[in-house]
């Protein structure tokens, strides 16, 4: 590989006169210079630094800092099952090599290099795998390792987790805390992931919860104190993402209602993001506000009692959002067209299967979650995608504070992330909605609420729901999503001219996010207009969370007694530093929780 070697980046680069969109610190389309040395964001270069600097000229074009995806599904068993399971997707989207790159093929499962390719193409340059089960988490780390291009983390799925169950039930937070802790830098992970907690525990008995009080099989503990044990772990951690939520009974009628009563469940949790990291200079506060990430709302919102009298209940999740300050949410925006629909969810994907009869496969990761599978299509002329593709929409338009909302597909289950340049010009035009409004089912107009919206996003909005508030909250602000001094290098030029921007020139627009002039990473020129030129070392992020030893070791005794329930030996069970590309360890102090 091409690049510079131990991934903290030797770049140096000039990127003059372009106009600036850095939420994080504050500038709106400020006509500026942006200086990068040795891979990280400075205030200025010396003469003889800008002698040997590389110069861009971004006059007339946005610059915003590098991309980052909270919510993503790029690596893992149940990735490599969709690919698996749908050998045509490969035909549909593939790039040829270059003396640089690998061929790579897929659209709404990409071979791991195209992910990379194509991610970066679009200005990304960090992305999160949003479900890593532990017993998984070695094959994911060989996906994400090869991942070119974009510096990655994955979140650990614990909702359903035979030992969070156990300790949670018996009120023993200290071990809960101390398992989490071990588990994180065993698996060399980056947050918690709650997938329909106790609910996939039942799906092992063919059941499924439906409220959340009611106690699962066996274990005798409900999803109101899963979701509770879990975020009162994370804040007692430190962790840098608050709890990361896949409510129950997603994608059903009603479901809206679950998901409005969890959200409330965190209120009272204090967030307590405690990092021993560097920080980049920033304006906006960088620490997060929130207890609880629900992750693609749009999902988490359905209204009505069946697919009859089905609608959009996103205002009862806004109105909530609206008025508290512990929630952040990624939208789970529905772009139509192909889609492989793949989560933790085993029981939802089962509905799924029923409702169409696609083909499916379900896997149960033994002692810890489950996964369902299933390829699937959104079409303008069904109903129900049409009101789905309006509620990712209004979710994201109708919070009053942008820094509570973040744009995702959901990617590859609302639709492929290569759609997300479509998302932005929806967000940005009205124009862009009628014309969609125009081609779709009635009902995305006769109930939802998007019909009546006339907001059209800034391109300083979509710098927050794409970089800087998917920066902040993972935690990462400290180094991602801005361009203050000390960041790292990341940075995206657009295109697109602020001055002239026409929000009716929507296709435009949209082809003008789908290929970034360049991007930039670590200070180094990695795409441009489309064409991969250089390939960096990337980085994989992780907690290293120091934690009282006290109870630590009794802990391990505990797991070690009930490792004669899997069909793994112990020692097999931790990922190696070898299984990542530059290990990077965020460190945070739990002691001073
Ligand atoms: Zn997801």
């Amino acid at each position: 590989m091409a690049g510079n070697g131990n991934g903290n980046g030797t770049g140096t680069i000039a990127i003059k006169n372009g106009y600036v969109f850095d939420p994080l610190n504050e500038i709106d389309g400020e006509m500026m210079d942006v200086f990068i040395k040795n891979g990280k964001v400075v205030r200025e270069l010396t003469d003889s630094e800008m002698k040997d600097a590389k110069v861009i000229d971004a006059k007339g074009m946005t610059v915003m800092p590098g991309g980052v995806d909270s919510h993503s599904h790029i690596a893992g068993a149940k990735v490599n099952g969709g690919r698996m399971m749908r050998p045509e997707d490969s035909y549909k989207w593939n790039r040829k090599k270059t003396s640089l790159t690998h061929s790579g093929s897929g659209y709404t499962v990409p071979s791991v290099y195209l992910e990379g390719y194509e991610y970066s193409q679009m200005g990304y340059t960090t992305v999160f795998e949003a479900a890593v089960p532990p017993l998984e988490a070695r094959h994911t780390h060989e996906e994400m390792r090869s991942i070119p291009m974009i510096d990655t983390g994955g979140y650990l799925v614990l909702g359903n987790n035979w030992f969070i169950m156990r300790y949670l039930r018996d009120g023993e937070m200290d071990r809960a805390c101390a398992y989490v802790a071990w588990m994180m830098k065993t698996h060399k992970t980056y947050g918690i992931k709650c997938v329909n907690p106790a609910g996939v525990e039942n799906w092992g008995w063919a059941e499924n919860v439906g409220s959340l009080d009611e106690a699962n099989i066996h274990f005798g503990i409900t999803s109101r104190e899963v979701i509770e044990g879990l975020c009162e772990i994370n804040e007692r951690l430190g962790l840098p993402m608050a709890m990361h939520l896949h409510c129950n009974n997603l994608g059903q009628p009603g479901c809206y209602e679950i998901t409005k009563d969890s959200l409330k469940i965190p209120s009272q949790i204090r967030p307590n993001q405690n990092l021993d990291v560097e920080w980049a200079e920033t304006k906006v506060d960088p620490a997060r506000q929130e207890s609880v990430y629900l992750t693609h709302a749009q999902f988490n919102s359905f209204g009505g009692t069946s697919w009859g009298d089905f609608e959009s209940k996103t205002k009862e999740i806004i109105d909530y959002v609206n008025k508290t300050d512990h929630v952040v949410f990624d939208s789970g925006c529905v772009p139509f067209g192909e889609a492989t629909v793949m989560t933790g969810d085993g029981p939802a994907i089962h509905n799924l299967y029923a409702l169409t009869g696609n083909k499916w496969s379900n896997t149960d990761v033994e002692l810890e979650c489950g996964s369902g599978v299933l390829p699937f299509t959104y079409l303008k002329s069904n109903a129900i995608h049409s009101v789905q593709w309006a509620m990712g929409l209004e979710l994201l338009l109708l919070v009053n504070d942008t820094w509570k909302t973040i744009m995702t597909t959901d990617h590859p289950n609302g639709g492929t992330f290569l759609k997300y340049p479509l998302v932005m010009a929806w967000l940005m035009s009205q124009a862009a909605r009628n014309a969609t409004f125009d081609e779709c089912h009635a009902w995305a107009r006769d109930r939802s609420d998007l019909g009546a919206v006339d907001r059209e996003m800034s391109l300083y909005d979509i710098a927050i729901l794409t970089r800087a508030n998917t920066a902040r909250t993972v935690g990462l602000s400290h180094r991602k999503g801005s361009l203050g001094v000390g960041a790292d290098g990341d940075v995206t030029i657009y295109n697109i001219d602020p001055k002239s921007l026409n929000p009716r020139d929507y296709e435009n627009l949209a082809k003008s996010f789908a290929q970034a002039e360049y991007t930039v990473k670590d200070g180094e020129i990695v795409s441009r207009r489309g064409e991969i030129v250089a390939i960096p070392e990337k980085r994989t992020y992780y907690v290293d969370v120091n934690v009282k030893d006290a109870g630590t070791n009794e802990m391990l005794a505990d797991v070690k007694e009930w490792f004669k329930y899997y069909t793994l030996g112990f020692a097999h069970y931790p990922t190696p530093d070898s299984y990542l590309m530059n290990p990077t360890p965020i460190a945070v102090n739990a002691e001073e929780a």
